[in-house]
């Protein structure tokens, strides 16, 4: 975790400890511990959190799913909302008091390639919030100011947590994807960051098919714009888009494989498949030859910038987008945890602290 630096900047919270939820192994629950309070190093804030998503990634964190594991014990979350209560020194961004949001890129070197060039997400010297250093399932959380992002005070802290990673996430992927109006788009997985794509494909003037394995997401879906809907438990997916025409762009947020090659299959010639989500299972089998002969494009798309976070804030603040959330306590962690893996949410669960 997070070690205890000397902090010359500024305080307005005293307090020395403060409660989080701790993964401390892979193989069990996380813990709801009192733990040291982070203070601000240089070019660090401390924010006192206020909300913070629960995304599927925390999951994975905190069964250690990815050929790169963040190191137990560790605090998760990566959505988190909060008050600026503490400057570090060199600290110019942002001022006590600030609201920002702490997302998955807690840290970029700024100077690389990927950096100067507007891919910031894909610096080689990153580091990510809630995997390489403590995450926002905390009463406070320390946060990189430059990588840190204003929220406007038209969008809520419980609207904002999604936004932060599920929102910006899915914005990309769309923009990733290059949808334009009357593109076909199936958005397959209608979790936390499905129930955003559907948003952000219609924004971009597609026309959506929503496919996941529950019918009350499905029924969400349509409530947000989808204009077709699939259950792959029901209804072969691959079957019923290639009679629609099949999709321009597919977008692949569930966490199975199998959905994967289902939403290769959905695509029509010349289409683009975007690899978004990261089931621990990391192989799908995709044909050479359909792909050469069809044209498709298959692309990986990794959060999003600072910019498209901007972005999804002004979308939302005009009321562009819905975010459907369920507001529960961190002590409830551990359940949430198995809602969420077992589909019993409605789209996102936010902690309040
Ligand atoms: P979630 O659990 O909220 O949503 C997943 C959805 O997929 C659920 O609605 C579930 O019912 C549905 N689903 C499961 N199996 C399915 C199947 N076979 N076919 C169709 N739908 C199915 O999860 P989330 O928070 O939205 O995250 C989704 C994935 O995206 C996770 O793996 C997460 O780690 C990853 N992720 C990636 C990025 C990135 O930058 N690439 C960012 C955030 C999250
Ligand atoms: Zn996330
Ligand atoms: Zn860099």
């Amino acid at each position: 975790m997070t070690s205890m630096i000397p902090a010359p900047g500024a305080t307005i919270n005293a307090a020395t400890t403060m409660q989080a939820a701790v993964v401390e192994e892979f193989s069990g629950p996380l813990v709801l511990k009192d733990v040291a309070r982070p203070v601000a190093g240089v070019g660090q804030v401390v924010v006192r959190i206020e909300t913070t998503g629960l995304c599927h990634t925390d999951i994975h964190a905190a069964h250690g799913d990815w050929p790169v594991k963040p190191s137990p014990p560790f605090i998760p979350g990566h959505e988190g909302i909060g008050i600026v209560v503490e400057v570090g020194p060199e600290v110019t961004e942002v001022a006590l008091g600030d609201r920002v949001a702490l997302p998955w890129l807690g840290y970029a070197c700024g100077t690389c390639e990927y950096c100067i060039s507007g891919r910031e997400t894909l610096c080689p010297e990153q580091k990510n919030m809630g995997y390489s250093f403590d995450g926002t399932f905390a009463e406070y959380a320390t946060a990189y100011a430059r990588y840190v992002v204003h929220v406007p005070n038209d969008v809520s802290s419980v609207d904002a947590a999604p936004l932060t990673c599920a929102g910006v996430t899915t914005y990309k992927a769309i923009k990733v994807a290059g949808t334009r109006s009357s593109d076909l788009v199936v958005i397959y997985g209608v979790g936390g960051l499905g129930h955003l794509a559907i948003q952000y494909a219609k924004i971009a003037g597609g026309r959506v098919i929503a496919v996941d394995i529950h019918d009350d997401k499905l029924t969400l879906a349509k409530e947000l714009g989808a204009e077709f809907t699939i259950n792959a438990l029901h209804e072969d997916p691959v079957a019923a888009i290639q009679k629609l025409g099949g999709a321009d762009q597919a977008i692949a947020l569930a966490v199975s494989p199998k959905a994967f090659e289902q939403a290769y299959g959905s695509l029509r010639r010349g289409g683009t498949l975007v690899f978004v989500a990261l089931p621990a299972d990391n192989t799908v089998e995709l044909p050479i030859f359909e792909t050469v002969i069809n044209g498709i494009t298959m692309v990986g798309s990794i959060v999003g910038t600072r910019l498209d976070l901007r972005e999804v804030f002004e979308l939302h603040a005009a009321g562009l987008t819905r975010v459907i959330t369920e507001v529960r306590s961190l002590d409830t962690v551990n359940e949430s945890i198995a809602d969420l893996e077992a589909g019993r949410v409605p789209a996102r669960i936010v902690f309040r602290m």
